[in-house]
């Protein structure tokens, strides 16, 4: 149920926002991809962060998600909109798409639109023809001498061969640590990187399978017999052309530890930049950093800069008002009947009996931001400030829902954050700081979100850092006053100085 809210959840989203995202990335040159995952064999709930973290590190993508329907669920409106992308990148391995869809996604590639397929995509749809060209190789599915020959590096011949004898497509031996060699060093892809390096433990695809028409092989692995291999310098970056429309395969990234390894980002962001625009602009790496006598590992979450990693300093540079400290300018109230007030250049909210939980919510929605606040609450009223929330018709008749960062009297769970709307409560746990607000006093909040990461500081103190990789990542801001149980209250809640810098 929750599953199928999310799909919905982000149709809807695609519609309302992406168009301003788009347009915003294209004002800062950023390669506007679309990373789609939703069936895997795979752990694509934790890869597909690791792969958007990856291509988002290095400064040049932007990068939209776009989940399907479950295994076994009807894909018959799962239409996305290629055509607002400059590059796909795929770490599906599922069901078939539906027939438009299908047609739709070889017009994008053929009329000249950037395709990426990681890992176990290339596991996909043997019975797609057009599929199959695209990847050049592929695996499993019933794969075999039918789907066309297995493509080797000889080093004895120095050569690729093209083996069309009979059998299965789709091999690995045990997961270890082994060197990638690249066999063409003049492509924009691998120009600027070492001739050999080393990946960390990771699946070495072998005896993959495909028509290879405009294949190019830039890199090739040893898939060494002695951890179940298959003896041949099997294949692990290609390019292909498909029509107008370039294609990169890496057949790299099994899972979160692989995709630690720096030959797996580096090649990821080299060869999804080609795929887009043909050229590579990132800089070049010397074997110094990826190295070839071990392997190199960076958390690709990492590759977000160390200043984004501790407190932010709320007295710095590029806070913006949320609030004129006059009026509602900018704010719109939803859902319930409490009222809010400015006294002072501050926003009073006061509890409404029968009301249920009233928001106080920005016009506009955020995405990547640091927020920071102060705020007074009544004993007994609980409250919270809503970010990257959502208020749609479609959902519980425009019921406020998304991550909350909890306000409430110590000992309680002020800092931590909350589902609100959604069912799924707290998404912060375990919660043992209890006594970071301070009763009857201001409390400076401070939150951060970027990317799937939310860390939230109440009076200094860290509370919440965590990953959530099912909210949405972009909404508005809402200052709540929490419904009361008959005959209570009435119970009031200030906040002042709400203010915003956002990241990039
Ligand atoms: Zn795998």
């Amino acid at each position: 149920m929750f599953a199928f809210f999310r799909i919905s959840l982000f149709l809807v989203l695609t519609t309302s926002s992406l168009l301003i995202t788009q347009l915003q990335a294209e004002q800062d040159g950023k390669i506007m991809a679309l990373l789609i995952d939703g069936q895997n064999n795979h752990n694509w709930r934790v890869t597909t962060p690791l792969i958007q973290q990856t291509l988002e590190g290095c400064g040049r993508f932007d990068v939209d998600v776009l989940t399907s329907p479950a295994k076994g669920e009807s894909l018959d409106d799962f239409n996305p909109d290629f055509s607002k992308y400059d590059v796909v990148v795929s770490n599906y391995n599922g069901q078939l798409w539906n027939d438009e869809t299908q047609r739709a996604f070889e017009a994008f590639v053929s009329g000249g639109g950037g395709f990426v397929s990681v890992h176990a995509a290339d596991n996909s749809f043997p019975q797609w023809r057009a599929y199959n060209r695209m990847i050049g190789l592929g695996g499993w599915g019933g794969r075999s001498e039918k789907d066309g020959p297995y493509v080797r590096w000889k080093d004895g011949e120095k050569r690729f061969t093209r083996d069309l004898s009979p059998g299965r497509g789709g091999t690995h031996g045990k997961r270890v640590p082994f060197l990638v060699v690249v066999r063409d060093s003049d492509h924009p892809i691998t120009k600027g990187l070492p001739s050999t390096f080393m990946q960390t433990a990771d699946e070495l695809y072998g005896k993959l399978r495909g028509p290879a028409e405009n294949m190019h092989v830039l890199a090739t692995g040893f898939s060494a017999p002695a951890t179940g291999g298959t003896g041949e310098h099997e294949p692990l970056l290609m390019t292909i052309q498909f029509g107008e429309g370039r294609v990169f395969h890496t057949t790299l990234g099994h899972d979160d530890q692989a995709m630690q390894g720096l030959a797996f980002q580096f090649t990821l962001q080299r060869g999804t930049e080609w795929a887009a625009t043909g050229t590579v602009t990132q800089p070049e790496v010397t074997g110094e950093t990826l190295t070839s006598d071990q392997p190199a590992v960076r958390d690709p979450a990492g590759v977000v800069p160390a200043e984004l990693t501790a407190i932010p300093d709320v007295m710095g540079k590029g806070w913006k008002r949320l609030f004129n400290g006059s009026d509602f300018s900018g704010w719109s109230q939803k859902n319930g009947t409490a009222t809010y007030r400015v006294e002072n250049g501050t926003i009073v909210g006061k509890t409404a009996q029968g009301s249920p939980n009233s928001f106080m919510c920005t016009n506009r929605e955020y995405e990547n931001f640091e927020l920071t606040f102060e705020v007074k609450d009544d004993p007994g009223l609980n409250s919270g400030v809503q970010i990257r929330s959502l208020s749609k018709t479609d959902f519980k008749n425009g019921r406020v829902h998304g991550p909350q960062v909890e306000i409430e009297n110590s000992p309680g769970e002020s800092g931590y954050i909350y589902s609100e709307g959604t069912g799924r409560g707290w998404i912060t746990k375990p919660q043992p700081v209890k006594d970071a607000y301070q009763n009857g006093e201001w409390n400076r909040f401070v939150i951060r979100a970027y990317g799937d990461r939310i860390q939230t500081w109440v009076n200094g103190k860290p509370i919440a850092d965590i990953r959530d990789t099912e909210s949405s990542r972009k909404g508005f801001i809402g200052l709540q006053v929490h419904g009361i149980k008959r005959d209570t209250g009435p119970f009031e809640v200030r906040w002042r100085d709400i203010r915003i810098r956002e990241l990039q």
